[in-house]
């Protein structure tokens, strides 16, 4: 591997890990840290759904422990004809259920003509894993202070997506969250292969923190609460999982959403897990 490739996402070009702070806009509240001794828990709907639902999970999640909620205005789908998202609407919901609970927000950015917009209002802007490779977005979010949650393409390798976090540093942005979502194997039991091998691999590599998103990674529901503790286990810094109040009804990905109930016991024994290596959640 070519040190070179990525001088400033490099372990060599700082002497601590980074962290990335996201502040929460209630009057005196801590920031939510990544990259730091928490592990920061990030949960939601795949796609943002009606304001009720958005509502009752924000605070269903939060009561567990999230910190952060996510879900996408802007959805990237294989199929045309498939759901694509509620857009700008997407963004004023979240905006809204911020303002009620206190939660900061993740959201996905999928064209560079909406950079400007969703950096504006999102607390995290999220590259998906489709996009990994597409350097206008990265050269866009880069030049924008507002922290990034890259996921790892689906059939890249750990070098590239580094290459791809340098992208956005060499732009001028430092707030870099590496995302582990899973890679394409020869495997069909699960939709994608999660890769945990890159934790401690991007770990060793770089100073930036690390999430694990157990949801895409495996497909199912079943797998996500075993998946999540292992990542936890392995030194993930965050995990990303998809929430909603009936999966059965979820606008896109039920099938690896997990209901509260799910959730809410996954919380426990990640707190567990992390106790154990001496974290917290
Ligand atoms: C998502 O997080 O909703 C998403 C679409 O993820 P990925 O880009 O990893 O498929
Ligand atoms: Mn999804």
């Amino acid at each position: 591997m070519s040190e070179k490739a990525y001088k400033l996402a490099t372990i060599e070009a700082k002497t601590e890990r980074s962290l990335i702070k996201i502040p929460v806009r209630v009057k005196g509240a801590e920031p939510v840290v990544f990259g730091g001794k928490e592990i920061v828990v990030v949960a939601g709907p795949c796609s943002v759904e009606t304001p009720e639902i958005m509502l009752e999970t924000a605070l269903a999640i939060k009561k567990a422990g999230a910190k952060i909620i996510r879900a996408g205005a802007f959805k990237p789908r294989s199929s045309p004809y498939a759901f694509q998202g509620l857009g700008v609407e997407g963004l004023r919901r979240l905006a809204k259920i911020r303002e009620k609970t206190g939660l900061p927000f993740i959201t996905e950015v999928m064209d560079t003509r909406d950079v400007e917009l969703v950096s504006e209002v999102a607390d995290v802007v999220q590259i998906g894993a489709r996009n990994m490779q597409n350097f206008s977005l990265l050269k866009a979010v880069g030049r924008k202070g507002t922290p990034v949650l890259l996921k790892r393409g689906l059939a890249n390798t750990i070098e590239e997506w580094l290459m791809s976090a340098e992208y956005i540093l060499a732009n001028g942005n430092p707030n870099v969250i590496l995302c582990e979502r899973g890679i394409r194997t020869f495997e069909r039991a699960t939709r994608n292969t999660l890769d945990l091998n890159a934790v401690p691999v991007a770990k060793k590599l770089t100073h930036l923190p690390v999430a694990v998103d157990p949801s895409h990674g495996t497909g199912h529901t079943y797998l996500v609460h075993p998946m999540a503790l292992a990542a936890v286990a392995c030194g993930a810094d965050s995990i990303m999982v998809e929430v909603h109040p009936d999966p059965s009804k979820a606008t896109s990905d039920g099938q690896q959403t997990q209901n509260f109930a799910q959730f809410a016991a996954m919380m426990k024994e990640i707190k567990a897990v992390a106790e154990a290596i001496g974290r917290t959640i």
